[in-house]
C-alpha cells in the first residue's frame, strides 16, 4: 500500500493531476470489516491528503459510530479517484477509468470483508446507471481478482448534511451492511 500510494502520489494519467494539492490515496485498516469508497476528494482532503475530512467526512464517521465502527477499528476508507476535481465537479468517465486500477489494486491489498459503495460510487462500481433508490437494500458484490466481495449501497454523506430526513434510509443500509459484514 506505500508504494502504491507513491505511485498514486505522482500519477498524471489524468487531467486531475493538475489540480490537486495532495493526492488522496485512502486511509485504514487491513483486512477491514468495511471498506467505504466515494467518489472523489474534497477540498480539505485535498488540502490534507487524507480521505473524508472534510464535512461529509465527519458524517461518514458518524454513521460508522452508530455501527460500532470506525477507521481506527475496523473501516478502510477511499474514493473512486484519487485527486480532487476542480470546484468538486464529479469526475468525468475518462478521469473515472484512469484511476479505476489504483481502487482495483488497493482493494486487492486491503483485502475487506465489505464494501459500502457511497453515492455515485455505487454506479461507477456497479457499472450502471440505475438510480441510488434501487440500488440500496440489495446486496450486490464486486469480483476483485476472483474474490468476490460484497458490496452495499447507500446514500453519500454530503446528502445527509442538506436532507437530514434520509438518515432512516441510510440506517437500513447499515444494518444490512453490519450483517453481509458479519458484524452482526
Ligand atoms: Fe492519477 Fe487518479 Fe489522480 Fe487521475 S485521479 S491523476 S488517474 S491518481
Amino acid at each position: 500500500l506505500t508504494t502504491l500510494a507513491k505511485q498514486i502520489a505522482g500519477c498524471t494519467a489524468c487531467g486531475l493531476c493538475r489540480g490537486r494539492q495532495q493526492a488522496v490515496p485512502g486511509e485504514g485498516i487491513m483486512q477491514p470489516s468495511i471498506m467505504v469508497i466515494g467518489e472523489a476528494p474534497e477540498a480539505l482532503d485535498d488540502r490534507e491528503g487524507r480521505p473524508f475530512v472534510d464535512r461529509p467526512g465527519l458524517m461518514l464517521d458518524n454513521m460508522l459510530t452508530a455501527i460500532q465502527s470506525s477507521r481506527a477499528h475496523n473501516v478502510y476508507v477511499s474514493n473512486m479517484v484519487k485527486c480532487r476535481p476542480p470546484g468538486n465537479r464529479n469526475p468525468k468517465p475518462i478521469e473515472l477509468q484512469a484511476c479505476k486500477p489504483f481502487l482495483m489494486r488497493q482493494i486487492e491489498l486491503v483485502r475487506p470483508f465489505s464494501i459500502l459503495a457511497v453515492g455515485r460510487a455505487a454506479q461507477s462500481l456497479l457499472e450502471t446507471q440505475e438510480p441510488l433508490d434501487q440500488l440500496r437494500q440489495v446486496t450486490h458484490s464486486l469480483t476483485v481478482v476472483g474474490q468476490k466481495i460484497p458490496l452495499i449501497v447507500t446514500y453519500h454523506p454530503a446528502l445527509l448534511l442538506n436532507h437530514p430526513g434520509e438518515k432512516a434510509a441510510v440506517w437500513q443500509d447499515l444494518q444490512l451492511l453490519k450483517t453481509v459484514s458479519g458484524m452482526s
